[in-house]
């Protein structure tokens, strides 16, 4: 295949919409070089480091006007080991789980192969779709994923009827929705997520929001694991009750990459300093909207998601028809330094895929458009 150029003004200024790892601001870059004498390279131990923690741990509480007795708790690992995070310490005895594409999936295996948990219950929905879990007796835990971000789907944030009546907890996973989609955590008693997405930072870190319920619920499960003939095995390294006690104290249990802290507290400063939540999600929905329109009017393009309520606002789908390769698209736009585009590997569908997080520009979003059509018009 012979290379497209597309002119220099036609591109986008920063060419980065992966759907994590995605675009890192310059701003952030800078904020690592500030601190490379005073925070680089120095110990987590310490009030530098503890000051930045804090400043990420407060910042939250604002960005997401966290309820009375909330707070913020962070250790090592991401996300996928915040799911193991919440089967050894969380989850009493059974999860129910909305099961709607790769992400949501993940942590319902990992709950069905805990030896001391009760096979989960899954809700399944077809990819492209979501399910929410339903209530269920014998259920104290109700787990699904806010934006599952392998299909561009956006899924409702709110407490399965019944299931505070059952003392069961709300698991929500946040990954790739916490700080573009609209949320209110008081829904929720972990709303838990990864920086690499719409936090625009590296990834390793697991950051949650977590209710007075949640943070109890760890202490019983874990009191009870060290009662004699307890089956359960809680890890240090999975103990949520270590991350909080480590938390409070602005720290993690385990020494973090520093660079990740300070991008991370530069994103939140960032995104409060522009209007909070209320902001990115405006900003988000018209990148989203710009994708979707274009994909509507488009004679080879169209949304993947078929109900428009459940078009995502921070990871966006477009199949494209079968006459154009998606993967031909995604190489040409990578050879003009347009990058991570692409679907989902294992779904396996003709389609693009655009992470439109905060830190994305709105007219960056608008240029991709021309850019595709640009392509498509030469393959
Ligand atoms: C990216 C992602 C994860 C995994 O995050 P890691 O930091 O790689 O563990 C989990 N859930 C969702 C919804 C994601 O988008």
């Amino acid at each position: 295949m012979t290379t497209i150029t597309i002119p220099q003004d036609m591109r986008p200024e920063d060419g980065r919409f992966g759907s994590g790892p995605s675009k890192i601001r310059p701003e952030q870059v800078a904020a690592l070089d500030a601190g490379a004498t005073t925070l680089l390279g120095t110990s987590h131990r310490q009030a530098p480091v503890r000051r930045l923690v804090a400043d990420i741990r407060e910042g939250l509480r604002d960005f997401f006007r966290m309820p009375d007795g909330y707070e913020v708790a962070l250790g090592n690992g991401g996300a996928s080991a915040f799911w193991d995070v919440a089967c050894a310490s969380l989850i009493n005895r059974r999860a129910a789980f909305g099961c709607y594409g790769s992400f949501s999936a993940k942590f319902a295996a990992s709950a069905a192969s805990a030896p001391f948990l009760e096979d989960p219950v899954r809700f399944e929905g077809e990819p492209g779709t979501y399910r929410l879990p339903e209530l269920t007796d014998g259920v104290d835990a109700y787990c699904w994923a806010h934006n599952e971000t392998s299909t561009g789907v956006a899924a409702p944030v709110r407490r399965v009827p019944g299931s505070l009546e059952q003392d069961a907890l709300t698991l929500v996973d946040g990954t790739s929705a916490a700080g573009a989609l609209p949320v209110d955590v008081s829904q929720t008693d972990a709303y838990y997520f990864s920086p690499q997405k719409a936090f625009g930072s590296d990834g390793g870190l697991w950051v949650a929001v977590l209710s007075p319920t949640a943070v109890e619920r760890a202490a019983r499960v874990e009191h009870a694991a060290t009662l004699p003939g307890a089956r359960r095995w809680v890890p240090p390294f999975l103990s949520l009750t270590s991350a909080i006690a480590n938390s409070r104290k602005d720290q993690t249990l385990n020494t973090p990459a520093v660079a990740t802290l300070v991008m991370m507290a530069d994103q939140v400063r960032w995104l409060n300093g522009n209007g909070g939540l209320d902001w990115a999600v405006a900003r988000c929905a018209k990148s989203a909207e710009t994708l979707y329109a274009w994909a509507e009017r488009s004679d080879y393009a169209s949304p993947s998601v078929a109900d428009p309520a459940a078009r995502s606002h921070a990871v966006v789908t477009i199949d494209l028809d079968e006459r154009i390769k998606a993967s031909d698209v995604v190489a040409a736009l990578r050879d003009n330094g347009i990058v991570d585009t692409a679907g989902y590997r294992k779904l396996g569908r003709n389609q693009l895929r655009v992470g439109v997080f905060p830190s994305v520009e709105p007219s960056d979003v608008k240029a991709l458009t021309a850019c595709v059509d640009y392509i498509v018009e030469r393959l």
